[in-house]
């Protein structure tokens, strides 16, 4: 049934939210949320507060987590729903993948301070709930605080990303290993956010076409993510490609989130949503 209120992609302070998981889980009741998944970047140390807090606030929920994939030279992310967060495969798999968060985040700092903004590191560390998790998004919460830029998106825009100040290119896992650690631990892989990525149609295609070839089952259509015209967009290579949908805001912090839990247009009604799928995994 594609018309349930599933909100399956959204972070917390075990990454790069500024919520607790159980914050998180009272947002997501308070919003109607009928199935829930925390999917924090590369981690599922929170998989265990937010299936209890999501039960006491009497909310379905499935496991979850976000991995960080490097596909033709871009950063892809690949969301895991309903797989075992005890697997020791996915556990060490994801611990592999955060390593070097620490040496790169020392670069983005050492290029900032090239750029005159000294004390990034340590600025940005004061954001960090998580010490093996520190990410750009914790850089630009300070950069905001101190006022070189005023939100978020104008630090994208203007540091931290492809061409600008601070931005430090990245082996994270293959799109295969990310794949099967979910797979294996009997989870179902789903791209995350597809119209984010500055892929050529060609690319594109090859990524949509490997993920398949390596056990893939969803896309994400309905996301914070996607714009209204990416909705159909997408609906349609879910189709094209024999693909579940997923929907989920990707919410990170009351401040800075547009898409709050919950609130999003429901799945297009002719496409299988992953949590049909998934009917047996959820908690
Ligand atoms: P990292 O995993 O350290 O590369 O950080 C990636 C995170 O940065 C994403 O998960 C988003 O939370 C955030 N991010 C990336 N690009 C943008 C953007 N244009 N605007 C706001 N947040 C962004
Ligand atoms: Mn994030
Ligand atoms: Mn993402
Ligand atoms: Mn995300």
């Amino acid at each position: 049934m594609p018309i349930l209120n599933a909100d399956l992609h959204c972070h917390s302070v075990v990454s790069d939210g500024t919520l607790t998981p159980e914050e998180l889980a009272a947002r997501a009741a308070a919003n109607g949320v009928e199935l829930w998944s925390l999917t924090d970047h590369d981690e599922i140390g929170g998989q265990q507060r937010a299936a209890a807090a999501a039960r006491a606030h009497g909310i379905k929920y499935l496991t979850g987590t976000e991995i960080s994939v490097t596909f033709a030279d871009q950063t892809v992310h690949i969301v895991g729903l309903g797989f075992d967060a005890d697997d020791p495969a996915i556990l060490q798999g994801l611990r592999q993948t955060r390593g070097g968060r620490g040496v790169r985040a020392r670069e983005m700092a050492g290029q900032l301070a090239q750029a005159g903004i000294e004390g990034t590191y340590e600025g940005a560390l004061k954001y960090v709930g998580n010490p093996e998790l520190i990410s750009r998004t914790h850089f630009a919460r300070h950069l905001v605080e101190r006022g070189v830029c005023k939100d978020t998106g104008e630090v994208f825009r203007k540091y931290l990303t492809e061409g600008n100040p601070g931005y430090v290119p990245h082996r994270w896992a293959t799109l295969k290993s990310a794949i099967q650690w979910i797979a294996s631990a009997g989870g179902m892989a789903i791209i995350a956010h597809p119209a984010r990525y500055r892929f050529t149609a060609n690319e594109e295609f090859a990524l949509f076409g490997e993920f398949k070839a390596h056990g893939g089952r969803g896309v994400e259509v309905v996301t914070g993510s996607h714009s209204a015209a990416e909705y159909v967009k997408y609906a349609d290579t879910a189709r094209e490609f024999g693909l579940a949908a997923s929907r989920g805001s990707d919410f990170h912090s009351p401040g800075e989130s547009h898409t709050d839990l919950g609130q999003l247009p429901f799945l297009p009604g002719d496409l299988v949503p992953v949590w049909e799928l998934l009917a047996d995994r959820i908690r």
